[in-house]
């Protein structure tokens, strides 16, 4: 029994539940010690099982455990946990209304509060680029090079978000297909009204990460 892989494994599950990955779209990955474990390729979520995941050694890519190949995207992975120290998992999926908005030339503008404060204001939308590739995993690697990004848009693809655990990874997710669900059905009724610099600031001031974990410790009891 691993703590780390059993949320991953877990928080996985909820992502197809909650229809932001089918089939074996999608990958996640936790990071243990100076390795990770990551979603095995060809496997829907719902399907893999902890002795599916390989563990995968951080620094030189070597599979250490596992039987199954890891993610196909696995690049990605391994390069932004190389340049993010801070980071301990990571989501990749595929959300509907954010692949709708975004494909149709919108960005994910913040219109309510527990978006702004997860994603903060650093999203990239990175133009389209083949999946798989290792020049989408650069691409992904510099933008997660930032430390203030947390969240990025793929256009025509999906999303990635990272965390300093699964739950603050997921739920970042969440909370760009939440943001991109209101958006656009704002968008088909009027004008949106966004949150202004100025309002953003505020919350800036209120201590994002004082929030994120008020957040955080609401969402546990809920659970
Ligand atoms: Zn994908």
């Amino acid at each position: 029994m691993n703590t780390n892989l059993d949320e991953l494994i877990q928080a996985a599950r909820e992502l197809v539940d909650a229809g932001l990955v089918t089939g074996a779209g999608g990958n996640v990955s936790v990071r243990e010690g100076d390795d990770m474990w990551i979603s095995p390729s060809g496997f829907s979520f719902a399907d893999a099982r902890a002795e599916h995941y390989p563990r995968i050694s951080v620094s030189t890519g070597e599979v250490l455990e596992g039987d199954f190949r890891p993610s196909s995207e696995v690049l990605m992975h391994l390069w932004t946990y190389r340049v993010r120290s801070d980071v301990n998992a990571m989501v990749h999926a595929h959300p509907k209304m954010t692949n709708a908005l975004c494909c149709a030339g919108h960005d994910l503008q913040p219109i309510f509060a527990d978006y702004y404060v997860y994603l903060g204001k650093n999203v990239p939308h990175l133009p389209y680029v083949t999946v798989t590739t290792p020049e989408l995993a650069r691409l992904v690697e510099e933008a997660f090079s930032s430390p203030d990004c947390y969240g990025m848009v793929l256009r025509n693809h999906g999303t990635i978000t990272v965390g300093s655990s699964v739950k603050e990874a997921a739920f970042r997710t969440m909370a760009m297909e939440e943001q991109a669900f209101i958006q656009y059905h704002a968008l088909t009724v009027g004008e949106p009204t966004y949150l202004s610099a100025d309002e953003c600031a505020k919350l800036d001031q209120l201590g994002s990460e004082e929030y994120r974990r008020k957040l955080l410790a609401e969402m546990r009891a809920s659970s």
